[in-house]
């Protein structure tokens, strides 16, 4: 059986009048990539700073690897915590900032220097031991971080929005870098963003935070095809989200409903619908966005409502896009794309 890294029962945690954590119970696995989703004040840095023993819980329980953990102090718990800011020490040496977590441990001198290159290695910053922080690059910066705490070969790493301060294009590399590094190394990480598309890349699975409880765990195509509330479905991807007499002449059925806009088709209003399990609404095309590799258009329903579609370029064109502004469309979809939310 898979061991369990984290198992957390019950957490609460409220600063004087704010309740950051109300009841969290969560297991993470060993060796699991699991991100922790949400929008800023949900919660999810208070949970990763429970974990690493920076904060006490008010209420609740904490084990790491099977063993209860709630009451001691961060270096008695088998995590390391890799900041935003880096932290790293600027005055020591790339090969020193690794290796010093060794030597506050008392690893000999030898050992330190083979396990602080193999570390480096690992990060792909071979050569770079001898320079100092200031002569890197914010991206080699954040890899001398992850070199630093996995010296160490804890069980458990927690990331708190490890990658924020990238520009975007090395963001996404450093995402795929690090996924792969995880996968390399076998350590439980544990990821806290509140950038959605990062948790989907990157994760095993991921916990959605709302206003200080997990709303949804999952995998990142369960929280993305099957929302569990409407706040799932909207802060994760773009949502169609119908309700009330919208989603009772669209769908045919009572309930809330989510149609991501991807799924939708958008055809000529006098198409015909190619398969049996189509569903199909007409309306006007009231705005019309051209994204590059994508169009997106929001339809105004004949009877109320508006749903978004998203289309592939494959024959759009820049120059074709403002010309559907107030035409007539029909929009097609899958009877199962329309997710029906848990009441
Ligand atoms: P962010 O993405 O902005 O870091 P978060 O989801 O990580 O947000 P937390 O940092 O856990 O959220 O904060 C949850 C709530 O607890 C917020 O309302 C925050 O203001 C509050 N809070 C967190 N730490 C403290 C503290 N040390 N003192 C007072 N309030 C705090």
């Amino acid at each position: 059986m898979e061991g369990m890294a984290i198992r957390l029962h019950d957490l609460h945690k409220s600063f004087g009048a704010t309740t950051a954590v109300a009841g969290v119970d969560l297991e993470i696995r060993d060796g699991e990539f699991f991100s922790m989703l949400g929008p800023s004040g949900s919660g999810k840095t208070t949970v990763l700073r429970l974990v690493a023993g920076f904060e006490t819980p008010d209420r609740g329980r904490i084990e790491l690897a099977g063993q209860e953990v709630t009451g001691l102090a961060p270096f008695e718990r088998d995590v390391h915590t890799v900041f935003q800011d880096y932290a790293l020490f600027p005055h020591m040496t790339v090969e020193q900032n690794v290796a010093y977590s060794l030597k506050v441990r008392r690893v000999p001198k030898a050992e330190r220097l083979v396990r602080a290159r193999k570390a480096l290695a690992e990060v792909r910053l071979e050569g770079y031991g001898q320079r100092r922080p200031a002569q890197l690059s914010g991206g080699q910066r954040q890899r001398v971080a992850l070199a630093r705490a996995l010296v160490g070969r804890p069980r458990v790493l927690l990331l708190d929005e490890p990658l924020g301060a990238l520009d975007l294009k090395l963001r996404e590399q450093m995402q795929v870098e690090l996924k792969a590094l995880q996968r390399e190394v076998g350590v439980t990480f544990v990821f806290v963003t509140h950038d959605q598309e990062e948790a989907l890349t990157m994760s095993d699975r991921i916990a959605v935070f709302d206003q200080g409880r997990i709303a949804q765990v999952g995998t990142p195509a369960e929280i993305y095809e099957r929302p569990a509330t409407p706040f799932v479905a909207s802060f994760v991807g773009t949502s169609n989200l119908l309700d009330g007499e919208t989603a009772h002449r669209i769908v045919g059925a009572p309930g809330t409903y989510n149609i991501r806009p991807e799924k939708i088709r958008v055809l000529k209003e006098s198409a015909e619908a190619d398969e049996p399990d189509r569903a199909t609404a007409t309306g006007t095309v009231a705005d019309v966005v051209y994204l590059g590799d994508a169009t997106r258009f929001l339809v105004d329903l004949d009877g109320g409502g508006r749903l978004t579609a998203l289309q592939q370029n494959l024959e759009t064109s820049a120059e074709d896009v403002a010309g559907y502004r107030g035409t007539r469309v029909r929009l097609a979809w899958h009877h199962r794309h329309a997710v029906r939310l848990p009441s």
